[in-house]
């Protein structure tokens, strides 16, 4: 997969899609590999939460007796001495911070000045040593004393405090002690560490189109590759000097690029308007695939059959018309539109049999009918369809 579409750093192939961009959620245009950087983050966030947690294992035992060896956590040093493990641990710790929801009991013993329970840091970091002298609170006070009837009771004196016991005075005290993992009484998940390892990034809303309940995976990959306009199409290997032409296989006499293959040719026009025809809709105002995407976008996304149907036909489409076209290129193999259409109705009526059970309505049933689709798709099974996507002609998918 690394090797197909990304050349590496110093490879000579040109990438097709960065490797930054594959290690992506797939609702944000990526495929959902995890880096292994990211995923050891996130075990390293793990053994954290079990020291703090004080899960019952012989390693964390073993920490608490050999490192930590009754101090606080959050405190300790930083040594040449330590494991590489812990100096991966130590490192890890804002992280880890940055994901705890501290709860606050009215007998706490949370470190007032270790523990990150206030914004997620610990408020030596915040204040610095000297106004924890000032304050006459020794540096294993627990937050307790700072508590006082079920509020807050902070030393006036010290004007450090001040902004932090005025920021404190919305925060509720409990009944108990508690931490959580991104909320409170939240439990550490591996997904949810890797995803606090990574910068937000927006969702793509093509994501939908391409990666679906019953999505054919290979359709899926080769759509998802074109929406990333990674296609090696001629136009840009003739850019990259790797060709003579950029003339369209085909035939017709123009450049290839994406927007010409999806779909402007007149050979994959006709098989594009054919899929349209099946699915009962219009001819688009363009052929081209800005506007493709635009209809797919506006006309494709949702639970109903009809809707499932024109994104299977679409990533059907892509797929069968890429490999026509490199059949050409690298078989000189040639096939009608009719043969690729009937590929595409092959592969799309077959999955929706497989995947799919709607009730008989006259819209169902027409594109049923046109497709060829098997029959069995209109009986019902138990646990699929019912309630599904609330589709008001009665369709519903697994
Ligand atoms: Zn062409």
């Amino acid at each position: 997969m690394r090797g197909f579409l990304w050349a590496g750093a110093r490879g000579r192939k040109p990438s097709k899609v960065s490797w930054d961009k594959v290690c992506k959620p797939k609702v944000e245009g990526g495929l959902g590999l995890r880096r292994i950087v990211d995923c050891n983050k996130a075990a390293v966030m793990r053994l954290i939460w079990d020291i703090l947690t004080d899960r019952l294992s012989l390693w964390v035992k073993w920490c608490k007796e050999e490192i930590l060896k009754g101090s606080s956590f959050w405190q300790l040093q930083w040594k040449q001495s330590l494991s590489v493990m812990w100096k991966h641990i130590l490192k890890s710790r804002s992280s880890v911070a940055a994901n705890l929801v501290y709860s606050i009991g009215c007998n706490s013993t949370w470190s007032l000045w270790n523990d990150p329970w206030f914004q997620n840091c610990p408020l030596f970091e915040r204040i610095g040593n000297r106004a924890i002298y000032n304050s006459g609170l020794p540096r294993d006070t627990t937050l307790s004393e700072v508590i006082q009837d079920s509020r807050w009771n902070w030393p006036a004196h010290v004007w450090q405090l001040r902004d932090i016991a005025a920021a404190c005075s919305d925060s509720q005290i409990g009944q108990r002690d508690a931490i959580g993992w991104r909320r409170e009484g939240g439990v550490f998940s591996f997904k949810l560490a890797w995803e606090s390892t990574r910068a937000d990034v927006p969702t793509v809303p093509w994501g939908k189109i391409v990666w679906f309940s019953g999505a054919i995976p290979r359709h899926a990959f080769c759509l998802w590759l074109t929406f990333h306009k990674a296609h090696f199409t001629r136009d840009k290997l003739h850019r990259l000097g790797i060709i003579q032409s950029n003339l369209c296989p085909f035939g017709c006499g123009q450049q290839e690029s994406v927007d010409h293959l999806f779909f402007q040719c007149p050979f994959t026009k006709n098989i594009w308007s054919e899929v349209l025809r099946l699915n009962n809709c219009p001819s688009p105002a363009a052929w081209n695939w800005e506007n493709t995407v635009a209809w797919a976008l506006d006309h494709s996304i949702g639970n109903r059959f009809h809707l499932w149907m024109r994104r299977s036909g679409l990533a059907a489409s892509v797929y069968h018309c890429w490999r026509e076209r490199n059949n050409i290129i690298f078989r000189q193999s040639v096939a009608s539109p009719s043969v690729v259409l009937a590929h595409i109705t092959s592969d799309v009526a077959r999955k929706a049999a497989m995947c799919l059970s709607i009730t008989d309505t006259p819209n169902n049933r027409s594109i049923v009918d046109n497709w060829e689709i098997e029959e069995s798709i209109f009986r019902p099974r138990p646990g699929f369809g019912a309630g599904l996507g609330g589709a008001p002609n009665g369709s519903g998918r697994r």
